[in-house]
């Protein structure tokens, strides 16, 4: 273990971002390590983009298995209103960030194990800039980690990429709150999950459809929030739904009707079933927020907005006219923008990514755990094959291609299998082990699974392989 001497700090771990990505592996090498860490973040405080998220954005999966491992997270509640109703309580913006917060002041700087340089920018070689004074320090490492490949984009940090007239009214979708009383009509610019937050927002707040024009580049295909439930009750539901996900692929007869077989096992769903979505994101929703969505009807899909006018908007694919009075809310940014894939362990170096689709947080910590106990780098990248967020449909199933990969490859270490059933970021493994053999129907669900994932791996090669038609 290495310790600071002054203007030099000496840490076993520099991690270059203290965002939910670097503090959920930050927090698994401490309970696995004696490890000492430098996390250094150009924000004040740790928990990244959701220091800066519009004041009503929940997470889109139960707070109970977001995070850090060993902190929880919501009191693992139900909903028992709102379009929530029945499933496990959405964290808020404010309770992630406090989160991670208590992490950082109650569990690792208490311990002298971790040091956080706030407002600094860390470069590659290790040299510290505060944001604020701009004096510098060097921290000498053992290991680098890359927290930042993500590169989150949101709409308070990215200003819109399209122009907008000095005499429209066009503001990022976190001060609609402030500003929604003054309007009569909205533009919700963006089909994403924000887009999609703004949209219930608003109508949640008492909006009619008619005040709201929806810009919708391109649709997207979403996951259904009760495949997602944690617990015994919801288990055959979620082992029906990885069934369900191989069946479709090894039975469908091209890419097209994968996604139709999706639909129809109600794996994954669209606002509009008439529109062949362009999009994938990973975005959840309910099917209460599903029908929301539905009953707004003045949605544009002539692409991507080139500049707004105030009694004209310019698009992609044409020009119309608009609301001189209406108030644009920009949901433009791009979320988790697609980037190129690295291995995750190259030498000193560690860059986090998804090994495990849709998943940050769960698979920051499995990355720190392999580290932890791991010593071979064929080893280590051979249970965390990197997995590049989607942003097309056929991402689903470049995703699905590599998490078969890791699973296979993780089902060979017992040692994974019971970190697995311990944490509290895979809501999934413990109840599979207590109910499969128990539950005749998930049981029987799971054997399809089983049967169905070499199969599926196989054919995903082939359904890739082919011509996109
Ligand atoms: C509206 C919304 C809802 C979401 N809901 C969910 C959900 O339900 N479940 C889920 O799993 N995911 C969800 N996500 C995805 C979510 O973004 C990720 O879970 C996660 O927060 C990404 O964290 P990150 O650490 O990769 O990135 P960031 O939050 O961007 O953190 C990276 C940090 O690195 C810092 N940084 C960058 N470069 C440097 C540098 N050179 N020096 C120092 N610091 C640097 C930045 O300041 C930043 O704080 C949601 C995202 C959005 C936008």
């Amino acid at each position: 273990m290495w310790k600071s001497d002054g203007a030099v700090v000496k840490a076993d771990y520099l991690i270059q971002g203290g965002g939910a990505v670097g503090m959920a592996f930050a927090d698994q090498l401490f309970s696995d390590t004696e490890a000492t860490m430098v996390i250094v973040d150009r924000h004040d405080r740790p928990g990244g983009h959701w220091n800066d998220a519009y004041p009503f954005v929940r997470l889109h999966q139960p707070a109970s298995s977001y995070g850090v491992s060993s902190w929880p997270l919501g009191t693992g509640a139900i909903d028992q209103t709102g379009l929530n109703a029945g499933f496990h309580e959405l964290a808020s913006g404010h309770e992630v960030v406090a989160h991670f917060d208590a992490v950082m002041r109650h569990r690792f700087l208490p311990s002298g194990r971790v040091t956080f340089l706030s407002s600094s920018e860390v470069n590659d070689d290790g040299v510290v800039t505060s944001l604020l004074s701009g004096a510098q320090r060097r921290v000498e490492y053992r290991r680098f980690v890359d927290a930042t490949h993500s590169r989150m984009q949101v709409p308070a940090t990215t200003p819109p990429p399209y122009a907008v007239a000095d005499d429209v009214t066009c503001i990022p979708v976190g001060r609609l709150p402030a500003v929604a009383a003054r309007f009569d009509h909205f533009t919700v610019v963006g089909a994403g999950k924000t887009g999609m937050d703004a949209c219930i927002w608003l109508l949640q707040q008492g909006a009619d459809p008619d005040q709201i024009r929806w810009i919708v580049p391109r649709d997207s295909w979403v996951l259904r929030r009760g495949n997602f439930q944690p617990g015994a009750e919801h288990f055959a539901r979620f082992a029906k739904s990885l069934a369900d996900q191989v069946t479709a692929v090894v039975e469908c007869d091209g890419i097209d009707d994968l996604f139709l077989r999706l639909e129809a096992a109600h794996e994954l769903a669209r606002v509009d079933p008439s529109v062949t979505p362009g999009a994938y994101h990973c975005a959840i929703l309910s099917d209460g927020e599903l029908a929301e969505l539905r009953r707004i009807t003045d949605v544009v899909r002539l692409g991507r907005v080139r500049s707004i006018e105030r009694d004209q908007l310019e698009l992609e694919q044409g020009s119309i006219a608009a609301r001189a009075d209406s108030c644009y809310v920009d949901c433009s940014a791009a979320g988790i923008p697609s980037r190129p894939s690295k291995p995750i362990f190259d030498g000193p170096r560690i860059t986090l990514q998804w090994m495990r689709t849709c998943q940050p947080t769960f698979s920051a910590a499995f990355i720190a755990h392999v580290e932890a106990t791991f010593r071979d780098e064929d080893e280590k990248n051979g249970v965390c094959r990197p997995i590049a967020p989607a942003t097309v449909p056929l991402d689903w199933l470049r995703m699905l291609a590599v998490q078969l990969d890791n699973r296979r490859a993780i089902g060979t270490y017992p040692q994974l299998q019971a970190w697995l059933t311990g944490t509290r970021l895979d809501p999934f493994w413990k109840t599979a082990s207590e109910r499969i053999g128990v539950d005749k129907e998930a049981t029987a669900h799971f054997q399809r699974y089983l049967a169905n994932a070499g199969p599926a791996r196989t054919r995903i090669d082939e359904l890739l392989a082919a011509p996109v038609g």
